[in-house]
């Protein structure tokens, strides 16, 4: 049996740290991936309005009550009362009455929503309709302006992060604020196994490439969500929770940061 780990969240609530991504996934194919994932052991999926996958994903659910699941507000959705109303239809997709954590997915600072945005968060937290409310793609002034406003701090702020693009500073933020990191495209979207460190510490560790990564993840405290519609992958990032690197091998890894990591769009300016 493997020990699962867990943060605890600065609501009183817990997170499993590894969880299972599904952007990308069809709604058609997501049951079985979701399924294949929870069979395997995942404790978390995180899915999004966006994803056009939320009834595909509650149904390979199914009555599992144990498992944490999150979703998010997409950026047209943003305004207090759009909100409420996104929330709704994220619920019906999935077949909750409940999430266990709700995300602002953008802060998308030209449209300058996010504050009504995450008033409705508070009010849905208030109504149980999601236990846990935070943010993703949040900066540092962004946070801090949420909480100035509203005297709310988010439970989390999930933030591209990836062996070649590390979020030191930002992840410092969250340390001083009692804010958890969850890291999307954990795996750097496939290629962060490439590194030659990462195939050497594979090879000293005999686990999967993606392992070693997800570990580093795990051992910073951070909460990775890698997706996968293999099995076989499934299975191999799963690894994670089995094995431990060293101080050395993590520092080796540590030393994989750059610049310009980023994959995906800048906060600052991403405003769809
Ligand atoms: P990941 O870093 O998880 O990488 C996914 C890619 O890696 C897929 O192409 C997958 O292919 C491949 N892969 C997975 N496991 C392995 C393995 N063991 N060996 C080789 N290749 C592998 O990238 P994502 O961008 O999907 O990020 C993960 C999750 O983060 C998303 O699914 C989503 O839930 C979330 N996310 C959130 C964002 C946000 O703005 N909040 C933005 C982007 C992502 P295959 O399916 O063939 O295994």
């Amino acid at each position: 049996m493997t020990d699962y780990p867990t943060l605890a969240l600065n609501d009183g609530c817990q997170i499993p740290q590894l969880g299972f991504g599904t952007w990308q996934i069809e709604e058609e194919t997501a049951p079985a991936a979701v399924k294949t994932a929870l069979e395997t052991g995942y404790r978390l999926v995180d899915t999004a309005a966006i994803y056009g996958n939320e009834r595909g994903v509650g149904e390979g659910i199914g009555e599992r009550s144990d498992i944490f699941l999150q979703t998010k507000i997409w950026n047209e959705s943003q305004g207090y009362d759009r909100t409420l109303k996104a929330a709704d239809k994220c619920l019906a997709r999935l077949g909750r009455d409940h999430v266990d954590m709700l995300l602002i997915h953008w802060p998308c600072p030209d449209k300058d929503l996010f504050v009504d945005t995450w008033k409705a968060l508070i009010d849905l937290r208030d109504q149980g309709k999601a236990k846990s409310i935070g943010v993703s793609n949040f900066r540092k002034e962004d946070l801090k302006r949420i909480v100035d406003e509203t005297g709310v701090t988010p439970a989390l702020n999930q933030i591209e992060l990836h062996p070649s693009f590390q979020q030191r500073e930002l992840r410092k933020v969250h340390e001083d604020m009692g804010i958890v990191t969850q890291s999307w495209s954990p795996l750097g979207q496939g290629g962060g196994m490439d590194a030659a460190a990462i195939q050497e510490i594979a090879g000293e560790t005999r686990q999967p490439a993606s392992a070693v990564v997800l570990r580093w993840h795990i051992q910073h405290g951070l909460c990775p969500i890698p997706k996968s519609t293999s099995r076989e992958h499934i299975e191999q990032n799963f690894a994670a929770l089995s094995f431990e690197l060293s101080e050395e091998q993590m520092a080796r890894i540590d030393a994989l940061d750059t610049d310009d990591g980023r994959l995906g769009p800048d906060p600052a300016n991403f405003n769809g």
